[in-house]
């Protein structure tokens, strides 16, 4: 993940309200406006946005969604309706976090990854209310172009590869590895996944990586035999 230059908040407040008194429509229209107009960055009026925190450039924030202090969201995002990304979470370029969603500290989020709604990334593996977690930095990740199911739960602690897509609803409660297509309840590992997201075929096993491919764009990608052994039949 790479360090954000995001634009002062401040500044990009001062900046919405005077395209609100230019023109009133772009209020209720702010994805058409912000895909003609990639450069500036879109935040709804009733969106909190705390201290520090830094938004990337084409980045729109959806009504009630909350960005906490020193958060890092970049660029070209988009934050749903209501969503939560936790003070101090670092988000990548071009990742989706959609409605009701909820990032808790502790989880940074690679490039061009898509939380669905009402996905949660809680970080508390024994809560309770006296205590507070501490955290130094990002712990663990949700991997580059990763997709999290709706209403999915990652449990701490545990990483996401790349390329990997946890189903819908799912309770994640271990690492998964990149490209793995992991679900249920615990969530297990069914298979592997294309970079488009479709099932990939066994084309080689190997000793120490299996050759994969796309039953859909035909793209061959290679995974650790390892983690081709916990594949659940
Ligand atoms: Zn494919």
């Amino acid at each position: 993940m790479k360090g954000k230059k995001g634009l002062s908040l401040g500044r990009e407040r001062k900046f919405e309200i005077k395209r609100k008194n230019r023109k009133k429509i772009e209020k209720s229209e702010v994805n058409r406006v912000a895909k003609e107009d990639k450069g500036f960055i879109r935040v709804h009026p009733s969106a909190v946005i705390g201290k520090n925190a830094s938004i990337g450039r084409g980045t729109v924030v959806w009504a009630f969604a909350q960005v906490g202090e020193k958060a890092a969201v970049g660029k070209n995002c988009v934050l749903g309706n209501g969503c939560y990304i936790d003070r101090t979470c670092q988000v990548g370029d071009n990742v989706k976090v959609m409605n009701k969603a909820l990032v808790y500290r502790g989880c940074g989020i690679g490039d061009n990854v898509f939380v669905g709604p009402g996905a949660v990334i809680a970080n508390d593996k024994t809560p309770r209310v006296e205590k507070t977690r501490e955290f130094d930095g990002v712990e663990w990740s949700i991997g580059e172009h990763a997709t999290i199911g709706a209403n999915a739960t990652v449990l701490p602690d545990v990483n996401i590869g790349r390329n990997a897509t946890v189903g819908a609803g799912s309770v994640v409660t271990a690492h998964v590895p990149d490209h793995g297509l992991a679900y249920g309840n615990p969530a297990k590992l069914h298979g592997f996944v294309c970079e488009c997201g479709e099932k990939a075929l066994l084309e080689k096993e190997g000793k120490e990586t299996c050759l994969m491919k796309c039953s859909k764009c035909g793209k061959s990608f290679s995974v650790k035999s390892e983690d081709y052994k916990r594949i659940e039949k």
